[in-house]
This record gives C-alpha cells, sequence and structure tokens, in this order.
C-alpha cells in the first residue's frame, strides 16, 4: 500500500533532532562566552585592600581613578624609569571596594589623580541580562518542545489528533475492473459491496451483516488493490492504515489510533476500514510469538471496536496479512473477521490478465504476445507483473523506439528474475569455459530428459544480481502438480553444472553453491513433506509455517530422525550428481559442441541449442517434444512452482563486489 504519510514522519522525527542539536550548541557557546570572558576580567584586574590603595595614592603610583557604585577602579601611573615595559607588559587595574571616606576625593585631587564617576552602564546591564536568562529559555523551549511530542505520543493530550496517520481517500476511483485474475476473491468481495450499498436491504430481513474480511496472500498479489476496488465498487470512503503504524513505543497509543480510526469512519459510514498488515497487531497473544503488552491492548482494542459497532450503518473491515497462521484465534471467530478471501499468486491466465490490465496503457507494436511472456514468468505476483510492463516500457525509451516490442518484454522478464546485464564485466578466458560448460550442463539435461521443460536461452553475460550465466526454460504448460520423476530429473539438473565442471576441467568451483541449495531445498522436501523416500514412507516430518511468505519449513521429529532425515537427502543427492555425471559422459560431443558455441556467441537461443543437439544424436528436424505428459491442473496444492531459472551466482564472481 502506497504510503503517503510516512514520508511526513520522516520529516518530523528530523525536526526536533536539529532543533535540539542547535539548542545545544547554544547553550555551550554562551557557556564558554562567559568562561573566558571572566578569565579575560580576572587576568586583568587584581584587588587591593584600601590601605593599599591609599599608599599609592600617596605614593604617586596611581594615573587616574573611576568611581563606581560598589567598586574603585585604579589605573595605575606608568612606572618612572622603566618606559619600555611599559609597552609590552599589560597595565593591570586594581579595584578596591567603597569605603566611608570623606576626605578621598580631596586627597585624590591632591595627589593630582583624575577622578571619573561611573555612569549607570545601560547597555552592559543589558547584555548581562542577556547571557543570563537566554540559556534558561532555550532550556524552557527545549523541555516544552518534548512534553509536548511525548503528550502527542502517548495521547495524554492528542486523543483526536492522533489521526494523522489515518490514510483516507473519499474515492478510491478503482473497480473490480482493475484487479485481474483473482475471480474467485472478487466474487466473494462482490456481496459485500452489495452489502454496502444497501445495507437497509439485508438488515429488514434480519440478515446479520458481515463485520469484516481477512485478505490472505503472498506480498504483492493485490491485497490492498481489492480492499480499494471494493471501496471504489460501492463508492464509499476508504480508510486505511498498516498494522505497524499502531505499534509505538509508548503503551496506550495503538489502543488510542484503534479508537480514533473508528469514530472517524463512523462519522463517515458507510465505508471500508483497511487494515494492512494486520498481523503486526494481531498476533496471537500466547507466548509462542512473543507477546508484550501495548500490541495486546491494540489488539483488545481492535476487538471491542469490532464488537461495538453497529452494521446497519455499513462499515466494513478488510484486513490484508500474509500471515494468517499467527493471528489470534479471537479476531477470527464470527462476528469478527468471519470471512477469509483468499489472494494467492495468479495462474497462467491470471498473470495474462494483469499483463493485459497494465499494459492498457503502454503502447505495445504487433510483435507483443502476452501470453508468451506469462508463461515465462511463473510464480511472479501481480506487482512483479506491473512492474516488467514498465520496465519493459523504459527499455523501449533507452533503445529510442516508440512503441514496446516482445524484446523488450523478454529483457523486462530478465531483468526482474535475475537483474541486469553486466557487459562491461570482463571474464577471463579461461572462467568463461568453466561458466559455459556449466551451463550447457544444466541445459543438456533438460534435453535429454524428457520431463524436462524445453530450453528457451542459455546466456554466459554477467547479471547484475550475482548470476554469472544462466539457462531460461520456459515450460509449455502451466504446472500445479510434479510427478516424483520429475523431481528427480529437477535434482540431476540442478546437479549437472557442478557435474559438467568436473567432467571436463576435473576440478569444480564454487559456482554451485546456489544450484545445491535448491537441490538440497527439493530433495529434503521430497524425504520429509512429500513422502517420495523408501525409507521414511508417508510421514511428514516437515511442516511449511508461512506459506505465503517464504515457505519455510519446520521440522518436528526427533533428534536420531533428523540425523537419518540427512543421511536420505544426502543419499538422493549423490544418487541425482552420479547420474547426472553419466549422462554428460555419454553425450560428452554434444556437451564440447554447444559450449564452444556459448563461448563464442555468449548468448544462444533455444532452437540453436536443439539444432546443434539434434545434428549430433542424428535426429531429423522437427520431432518436436510437444507430446508432453499432461498433467491434470485439478489441484493446487503441492506444485510448488520450481524456479525455472538457474544461476550460477556469488563466488566464482568474488570480485564483483570491486567491479
Ligand atoms: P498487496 O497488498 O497484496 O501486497 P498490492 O495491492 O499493494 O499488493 O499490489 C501492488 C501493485 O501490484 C498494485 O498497485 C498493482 O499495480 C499490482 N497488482 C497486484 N495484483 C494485481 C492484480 N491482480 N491485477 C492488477 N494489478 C495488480
Ligand atoms: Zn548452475
Amino acid at each position: 500500500m502506497e504510503n503517503n504519510n510516512s514520508n511526513n514522519n520522516g520529516r518530523n522525527q528530523k525536526g526536533p533532532q536539529t532543533f535540539i542539536i542547535l539548542a545545544a550548541a547554544a547553550i555551550i557557546t554562551l557557556m564558554l562566552f562567559s568562561f573566558i570572558n571572566n578569565l579575560l576580567v580576572d587576568s586583568s584586574k587584581k584587588q587591593i585592600t584600601y590601605n593599599e590603595f591609599l599608599e599609592m595614592v600617596d605614593s604617586g603610583q596611581v594615573k587616574s581613578v573611576e568611581i563606581g557604585s560598589d567598586s574603585i577602579t585604579i589605573i595605575p601611573a606608568p612606572t618612572s624609569g622603566n618606559n619600555d615595559s611599559v609597552l609590552t607588559v599589560p597595565i593591570i587595574t586594581y579595584y578596591t571596594g567603597i569605603v566611608e571616606d570623606d576626605t578621598l576625593i580631596q586627597r585624590l585631587l591632591d595627589a593630582g589623580v583624575s577622578v571619573e564617576g561611573e555612569i549607570p552602564d545601560r547597555v552592559g546591564f543589558l547584555e548581562s541580562l542577556l547571557v543570563s536568562l537566554l540559556p534558561l529559555l532555550l532550556i524552557w523551549l527545549l523541555l516544552s518542545f518534548l512534553f509536548s511530542k511525548m503528550a502527542k505520543g502517548s495521547g495524554m493530550m492528542g486523543v483526536g489528533k492522533s489521526n494523522a496517520k489515518v490514510y483516507v481517500e473519499k474515492e478510491t476511483g478503482i473497480t473490480f475492473k482493475d484487479v485481474a485474475g483473482e475471480d474467485e476473491a472478487k466474487e466473494s468481495l462482490q456481496e459485500v459491496v452489495d452489502f454496502l450499498h444497501n445495507p437497509t436491504k439485508y438488515a429488514t430481513i434480519g440478515a446479520k451483516l458481515p463485520k469484516g474480511a481477512l485478505l490472505v496472500g503472498p506480498p504483492g498479489t493485490g491485497k490492498t488493490l481489492l480492499a480499494k476496488a471494493v471501496a471504489g465498487e460501492a463508492k464509499v470512503p476508504f480508510f486505511s492504515m498498516a498494522g505497524s503504524d499502531f505499534v509505538e513505543m509508548f503503551v496506550g497509543v495503538g489502543a488510542s489510533r484503534v479508537r480514533d480510526l473508528f469514530k472517524e469512519a463512523q462519522k463517515a459510514a458507510p465505508c471500508i476500514i483497511f487494515i494492512d498488515e494486520i498481523d503486526a497487531i494481531g498476533k496471537s497473544r500466547d507466548a509462542r510469538y512473543g507477546g508484550d503488552s501495548e500490541r495486546e491492548q491494540t489488539l483488545n482494542q481492535l476487538l471491542a471496536e469490532m464488537d461495538g459497532f453497529d452494521t446497519s450503518k455499513g462499515i466494513l473491515i478488510l484486513a490484508a496479512t500474509n500471515r494468517p497462521e499467527v493471528l489470534d484465534k479471537a479476531l477470527l471467530r464470527p462476528g469478527r473477521f468471519d470471512r477469509r478471501v483468499i489472494v494467492d499468486k495468479p495462474d497462467l491466465k491470471g498473470r495474462v490478465e494483469i499483463l493485459k490490465v497494465h499494459a492498457k496503457n503502454v503502447l505495445m507494436d504487433d510483435t507483443v504476445d502476452l501470453d508468451a511472456i506469462a508463461l515465462a514468468t511463473s510464480g511472479a505476483v501481480g506487482s512483479d507483473l506491473a512492474n516488467m510492463i514498465n520496465e519493459a516500457a523504459i527499455n523501449a525509451v533507452k533503445h529510442g523506439r516508440q512503441v514496446v516490442s516482445q524484446s523488450d518484454l523478454f529483457e523486462a522478464v530478465e531483468v526482474v528474475l535475475v537483474g541486469k546485464e553486466k557487459k562491461d564485466r570482463i571474464m577471463s578466458k579461461e572462467e568463461r569455459r568453466i561458466v559455459s560448460y556449466h551451463e550447457v550442463g544444466h541445459a543438456l539435461i533438460s534435453a535429454l530428459e524428457k520431463d524436462a521443460e524445453p530450453v528457451q536461452k542459455i546466456t554466459i553475460v554477467p547479471r547484475t544480481m550475482g548470476a554469472l550465466g544462466y539457462v531460461m526454460n520456459v515450460p509449455e504448460e502451466e504446472k500445479y502438480l510434479n510427478t516424483e520423476k520429475e523431481l528427480r530429473t529437477m535434482l540431476v539438473k540442478f546437479l549437472a553444472g557442478r557435474a559438467a565442471e568436473e567432467i571436463v576441467f576435473d576440478t569444480v568451483t564454487t559456482g554451485a553453491s546456489n544450484d545445491i541449495e535448491k537441490a538440497t531445498e527439493i530433495a529434503r522436501a521430497m524425504v520429509t513433506q512429500y513422502g517420495m523416500s523408501e525409507k521414511f514412507g508417508l510421514i511428514g516430518l516437515e511442516t511449511v509455517e508461512s506459506k505465503y511468505l517464504d515457505g519455510k519449513a519446520a521440522m518436528h521429529c526427533g533428534d536420531a530422525t533428523a540425523a537419518e532425515v540427512d543421511q536420505e537427502v544426502m543419499r538422493l543427492l549423490k544418487e541425482s550428481y552420479e547420474r547426472a555425471k553419466q549422462l554428460l559422459t555419454e553425450n560428452r560431443e554434444a556437451l564440447d559442441k554447444i559450449a564452444e558455441f556459448l563461448i563464442e556467441k555468449e548468448t544462444i537461443t533455444g532452437k540453436e541449442f536443439m539444432k546443434i543437439f539434434h545434428e549430433i544424436k542424428g535426429i531429423p528436424e522437427e520431432t518436436d517434444t510437444d507430446s508432453a505428459e499432461e498433467v491434470s491442473g485439478a489441484a493446487k496444492e503441492g506444485g510448488e512452482a520450481v524456479t525455472e531459472i538457474q544461476e550460477l551466482p556469488v563466488n566464482l564472481a568474488k570480485e564483483e563486489q570491486d567491479v
């Protein structure tokens, strides 16, 4: 969600800081100033007794005196016979207290001393007033400022003021048409729109109206967009706030913000209240996820407000989260967020539609085939796709064209997936050879094993995101399930890069770390989640905890079992590696030929690859593998899309940071 308030916050926080620093600097300067002043005064003035003063007068050592209200300042006469020193030694003036002495003036006049009375020094008085009062004034300003800030923050004085962070839109102007794909989500929100339009219709029958719906799905799938579309369709105002906005350092702020939000919304009803990232406040209150009293208070306030308001007014609360599993059960019970709308990653058709929505305002020529782009971007979410279209438009401008073409789009896909090309990076000949063999190793397995996807492109142009080269595979169709055989082929394919290095160069590099990581992930999931190992059979040893975020899995088995799982995973990987080496050795000629070709060209297409491959194999052209096994697309679970991009990143490219 775009939050126009966050900027303001930043500015507000900068204000007091500079103010405090300035004030402190001013105070310190003033103190220094008066200290130095005192020092100077002290060194050039010396106090003497009245007796000594009279003696000086009598012995003619005094040139002049200045009689003030509380002291007499004495300017001594230059010492006779030592005239040079007058110039070098600074004149020390003396002073002494006033003593009741009527004869003094006559005595001074007799001694030929010039006498001067003091004129009250107005400037000096003001100056001293300023010096003594200014620091106090500054401190007072500072403290009052800090206090007012604290009072506002903690809601002591500003109960109604904290709504600065609420983001209100009178008319979002977004409709369901702007949200592509996500048909199920739109369908279940459609009735909510109807209810906002016409709350009384439902109320008269006696139907209980829904209070809230929870939008659940990975980041960037359009949850905020959907919430805005609901408001836009119903033509009601849209109040939004992120869960994290409620959480502040001071206890009680969150609760008061919840109260404010509902108060404001009730005034504007019918309306939508949208709370993004509700997990920030709605986390389960048990200790497992760490408790904290401020958050609990905020949550309690939210629950109380949800129970308290009258639905017949037409207020609907939408909330978004990508971690539904951590939410407090109290939030989910009927009468609160009882509806759950899943906003999942778009499938092929969804991606095509999202691309179309965003392509609407971009000029495109007729080479553009959005279906092909959608096919190549399995796993991408709405915000990625929107980003790609925009990147493509920028690419077109950069190339000096007026319309976007398919090549711009493909370039954008690659930029989003693997970063920009780094053409200026010069790799040594040997490194280019290694990278080339590594990538062709991956690609050959795809071609050899029928279950793998056909190769689209192979390149050894390094990328900014760390890959030194990669193979782009494009599936012929969207897959929701993977067979065990496919997973095993994937393992072989991931490890084939390393295998090629070992076969050809008889040495291995650090470039396979990412491949190893991915292969291990798959192998582990096969053993612990998919029941695909003979040793463990169908036991579930891991559960995926945050399905919509990183998909990290947590083990729940004894230590001994965990150790055995590791053994089993190792065995699987080892087998796959042996298989990769075997396949590549059997096809050494193809490996060499294609790798040489790739070194020369830097980037080759799938067609060029297959041409060489078929030549060597003696297969006539046009015996395509189009009859790839159909996999039913009925079930959605399990088919975690596996990245189509294999990269050879990191350490081979240690010098990357320097370049
Ligand atoms: P979320 O709230 O789920 O993290 P957003 O709603 O903020 O995601 O989506 C970010 C942007 O991505 C949107 O502004 C929109 O441009 C684009 N987008 C995401 N999903 C879709 C979709 N289904 N249809 C069209 N655009 C989408
Ligand atoms: Zn690799």
